[in-house]
């Protein structure tokens, strides 16, 4: 059993940390410092890396890195070592300040789109101390944003750090007309991570989980999850081992893992911590996810953090819970005075039409090829953005947008803007997961990313989208000085703004064809695949909202959308050369050889038995051999489809069509055609583990 208390935090250099290490003074300027976003003057950096490398190396600490995340949206490092030789053969340690401030990685071999003609390859990093260094493995990680040295950003916290800005400012413009102005405020995010752990023997057995992160092949188990026995299950004491030790790690990083559960699809589980702001809360996700594949090995696991590992079982998401607050007022929390109510209208308003104006950027923001398989599969919300708000809210919202008293379930009658909200919108939001915004009682709950997803995307286009709303609103109540003037004005906005973006909220059931037509009468859009996803980050609409707000400028938008572009049709390349290879090499010699022995058998017994009757040996042979053929021929076909794409080169958008329009249609039907063997060949000949083998055991 672990010492909670004694363990947790103790190896990151949080507040309490600084207030330990850094003389008085010195602790005083850091802290201004961070809050005003100013910053670091050397002299400061000199004296808090001295603090942080006294503090580093008391725990354990060689090396020093510079922990970021490029566009892959993995993070990286490079372990420096706090040794200096000072020539007559001893060594000492040091680290300065500006190794605390600044390091410079080589960004050549980075992803950063066309960023890489234009700039030369070098970059820095910068610290972020809004983000607390920790110590990994004997590693000072000091959590750092990436920029090329032209300033363009070449990582995925820079614009997320700059979208927190945006919305803080134009918040804050809001927040004036409510007396509560003058404050930093904070996005906060809480994100549930989904997994799956499975024996490391199968994994290192299965090429396409060692390649690609999913299986390319496998028939339906004869079991799947439809007893639901596995959601919310007793956990095994395998993984149970593995979670106990995730959790300390965890804890020891500061990260405030909170709760674990089996998922709904055997195998699967699931992680959530306790939500914080924004960037850290990404950081800690990312160190949650390199901690889960790390530590599943010293329990003979491995765990798949791609979208879909298997298909026809559920897949993997990471639930993003987003909200805004300052001190400890959630913006997002319905309050009991009406004043306090008119605010959530006013915040919730905004939300509604950023997430209306904007549903194709957050649609984008969460594209790639393994959430493909898991939007629209009837598992998780569809591709199409909708917002759902409850019984309860919406009724409000109907309410608000006709004009008409509102009554609650309780028949509790009320006159919006004067009276009271409902305080109880928080118990009485029920639960639906079809959906791809969820309001959940004083947070907003975004169910699309993947759970391979860096979250740092879809948080810097909701806040981005949402400053843009806020500011539409602080625009139009400019003048407006007195009270009732302004509570006037805000409650016609608010009725025309729902009134305009009434389209977007859905309480119905997201999975189906029903919604989907409903959803193309509303004019919502519905991007089905990634390639289709894309193109909206580069359209003026969204390059004028980004610039408007300072969060990325063009060059940097178009060397983002490439690098999606880039890494989608790399994945599809990359699996279907995996399919090629183990379809020529294992499946198909592997039911040749059961075709074979088939064959021997029927001449063998016909030798040894003229008169056998050997129809069920026959038939047997005939459906091989015809299954043979057409796995054959999807083979072909696949590879036929494969290389038109290959072909297309510079165009990239246009291979990204190639590879969504024929070339997974192709790695679809070879699969099938493989998958149609797998029961009906022996399972001595078959070269895989299948998912019965995987999935379940004893
Ligand atoms: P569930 O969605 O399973 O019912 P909870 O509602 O308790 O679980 O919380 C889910 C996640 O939302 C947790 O990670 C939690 O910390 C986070 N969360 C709760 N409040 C907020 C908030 N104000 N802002 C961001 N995330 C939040
Ligand atoms: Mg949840």
């Amino acid at each position: 059993m672990s010492d909670i208390e004694a363990i947790y935090g103790s190896m990151v250099f949080n507040d309490a940390v600084m207030k330990e290490y850094l003389p008085g003074d010195t602790y005083t300027d850091l802290a201004e410092t961070i809050k005003e976003g100013k910053p670091l003057d050397l002299d400061l950096a000199n004296a808090v890396a001295h603090a942080m490398k006294e503090w580093a190396i008391a725990r354990g600490a060689t090396h020093y890195t510079h922990w970021f995340q490029p566009l892959s949206g993995i993070t990286s490092e490079k372990h420096d070592s706090f040794m200096e030789p000072v020539g007559d053969g001893t060594a000492i340690t040091k680290f300065r300040g500006k190794e605390l401030i600044q390091g410079e990685p080589d960004a050549s071999s980075f992803p950063n789109g066309g960023l890489r003609a234009t700039f030369e390859a070098r970059g820095y990093t910068a610290w972020d101390p809004t983000s607390y260094a920790f110590i990994k493995d004997e590693v000072l990680c000091i959590p750092t944003a990436f920029c090329s040295y032209t300033g363009e950003a070449l990582d995925k916290k820079t614009p997320l750090l700059r979208s927190m800005k945006a919305l803080s400012n134009q918040a804050n413009r809001v927040l004036e007309h409510f007396g509560e102005g003058g404050h930093r405020i904070i996005t906060t995010v809480g994100g549930e991570q989904e997994y799956f752990l499975i024996s490391e023997e199968d994994y290192a057995k299965r090429q396409d989980l060692m390649l690609c992160g999913r299986t390319l092949f496998g028939a339906p188990p004869c079991k799947g999850q439809e007893l639901e026995e596995h959601y919310f299950g007793a956990i095994r004491p395998t993984v149970n081992d593995f979670m106990k030790e995730l959790d300390d790690e965890l804890w020891k990083l500061g990260v405030a893992a909170k709760t674990k559960h089996n998922e709904v699809a055997p195998c699967q589980h699931e992680l959530a911590p306790v939500f914080c702001e924004a960037n850290r809360a990404i950081d800690e996700n990312l160190l949650t996810m390199e901690k889960m594949k790390l530590l599943a090995s010293h329990h003979g696991l491995a765990c798949l953090q791609n979208e879909k590992p298997f298909e026809g079982i559920n897949g993997s998401g990471k639930h993003n819970n987003w909200s805004m607050s300052y001190g400890k007022v959630n913006l997002l929390e319905p309050g009991e005075s009406p004043a306090d109510n008119l605010r959530f209208l006013v915040f919730l308003t905004c939300i509604i039409a950023a997430v209306d104006d904007y549903q194709e950027l957050l649609r984008m923001s969460v594209a790639s090829a393994g959430n493909d398989h898991r939007l629209g599969a009837n598992e998780a919300p569809p591709a199409i953005v909708s917002i759902f708000l409850g019984d309860e809210l919406g009724d409000i919202v109907d309410a608000l947008i006709d004009d008409h008293p509102y009554q609650s379930a309780a028949k509790v009658s009320m006159d919006l803007g004067v009276d009271v909200l409902p305080n109880f919108l928080v118990d009485n939001t029920d639960r639906n997961r079809t959906s791809a915004l969820a309001f959940t009682g004083n947070k907003f709950e975004f169910r699309m990313p993947g759970s391979q997803v860096n979250l740092s995307d879809c948080n810097m286009i909701l806040n981005t989208a949402v400053a843009h709303a806020l500011k539409a609103f602080a625009d139009a109540m400019e003048g407006k000085e007195t009270d009732a003037e302004f509570e006037a004005a805000a409650l016609a906005y608010i009725k025309k703004s729902l009134t305009d973006h009434e389209r977007i909220i859905f309480n119905g059931n997201g999975y189906g064809d029903e919604w989907r037509r409903e959803a193309e009468r509303r004019g919502l859009a519905n991007n089905r695949n990634t390639a289709e996803a894309l193109p909206c980050f580069i359209e003026q609409k969204s390059l004028d909202l980004f610039a408007e707000f300072g969060v990325l400028d063009e060059q940097e938008v178009r060397s983002r959308y490439e690098v999606k572009l880039e890494k989608y049709t790399k994945t599809l390349n990359i699996e279907a050369n995996v399919m090629e290879r183990m379809v020529r090499r294992n499946y198909i010699p592997a039911i040749n050889a059961y075709a074979t022995k088939i064959a021997k058998g029927i001449t063998t017994v016909r030798e040894a038995m003229p008169a056998a009757d050997l129809t069920y040996q026959e038939e047997q042979l005939e459906i091989i051999l015809d299954g043979l053929k057409s796995a054959n021929e999807a083979f072909v076909e696949l590879k036929r489809m494969h290389a038109e794409a290959e072909a297309i080169g510079e165009d990239m958008q246009a291979e990204a069509d190639a590879y969504a329009e024929k070339v997974v249609p192709a790695m679809e039907a070879l699969r099938a055609q493989i998958d149609a063997l797998e029961p009906i060949v022996d399972h001595g000949y078959w070269p895989f583990p299948t998912y019965n083998d995987i999935l379940f055991y004893a």
